[in-house]
């Protein structure tokens, strides 16, 4: 039986703190490494001018303003001319504060979610709005599934996608307990329109593959379905048990996170009245 499609992992994977990727793209790592962010969140500098965008900012990490600084100056930059952000999970919106306090009150835009962007104000943007800088455009692109105010970035200059944490440079991406995955699919069937020669991710390098990835992160999720499918047609009933059987090759301690990846299918089954559940019981629908 076929085990897997994405084959690499963030685990141990090691990036410079800042890297240059493009004429336009600085990239500075959040200095927040762990098991779902990698290495640290990718936070961009983006633009040619003495003012350009900052991408996501980072968990608010003390050790990650020096390299900002370092960086900004290595990219030409004097100051910020705004922040866009991808979505409000903390290790994106969570360095606001303190580079708005290196940086000065400049804009935070994104697609607003009032619950979790807390005091931050926000200026709203919406799915193909466009912010612009000098040397850099971003045209926003809704990407609900893994965060339903999930924007990425499609940058022309570059023929670039930004893409937050729908895309990832290596491993899978996370649907927590408020994604969706059949948004998710959308998400990623989307980005495929876009034909882009390269990926910015939120978290690893980045992708010069860009039509690969994405229809290999959709085949990973066929097959997940297709597993999840195969379990319940031969008896088995939760989701401790599914992941037993379809996580054989993964360590233990990703057990959680493979039981969170089984609900989000589990939940777009049911969407779809696919299978059936009383509490933790599954079923296939007759
Ligand atoms: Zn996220």
């Amino acid at each position: 039986m076929k085990k897997r499609v994405v084959t690499d992992s963030m685990i141990g994977l090691d990036m410079p703190d800042i890297d240059r990727w493009s004429e336009r793209v600085t990239v500075v790592l959040g200095q927040n490494p762990g098991m779902f962010t990698g290495p640290g969140t990718n936070t961009y500098i983006i633009g040619t001018g003495s003012h350009p965008l900052l991408v996501d900012t980072g968990q608010g990490m003390d050790a990650y303003m020096p390299l900002l600084r370092q960086a900004m100056q290595e990219h030409g930059a004097e100051g910020l001319s705004g922040i866009v952000l991808t979505h409000a999970h903390p290790d994106h919106i969570g360095g606001v504060a303190h580079i708005q306090s290196e940086y000065g009150a400049v804009s935070v835009s994104k697609k607003p979610w009032p619950e979790l962007d807390g005091d931050v104000e926000i200026t709203v943007l919406d799915d193909e709005d466009v912010v612009t800088t000098e040397g850099a455009t971003l045209q926003a692109i809704h990407t609900p599934g893994h965060a339903k105010d999930h924007l990425c970035y499609f940058v022309p200059e570059d023929e670039a996608l930004i893409t937050g944490d729908v895309v990832l440079g290596a491993g899978t991406t996370v649907i927590p307990p408020d994604g969706d995955l059949g948004d998710y699919i959308r998400s990623l069937h989307r980005l495929l329109d876009f034909d882009a020669k390269v990926i910015y991710p939120a978290h690893g390098p980045c992708i010069r593959n860009p039509r690969e990835k994405i229809e290999e992160y959709l085949q990973h999720r066929q097959l997940r379905e297709d597993q999840i499918i195969d379990g319940l047609e031969a008896g088995l009933e939760t989701i401790p048990d599914l992941v037993k059987r379809m996580y054989t090759d993964v360590p233990e301690f990703l057990h959680h996170a493979a039981g969170m990846s089984v609900d989000a299918h589990l939940r777009k089954l049911l969407r779809e009245e696919r299978v059936a559940r009383d509490g933790d019981r599954w079923w296939l629908s007759k």
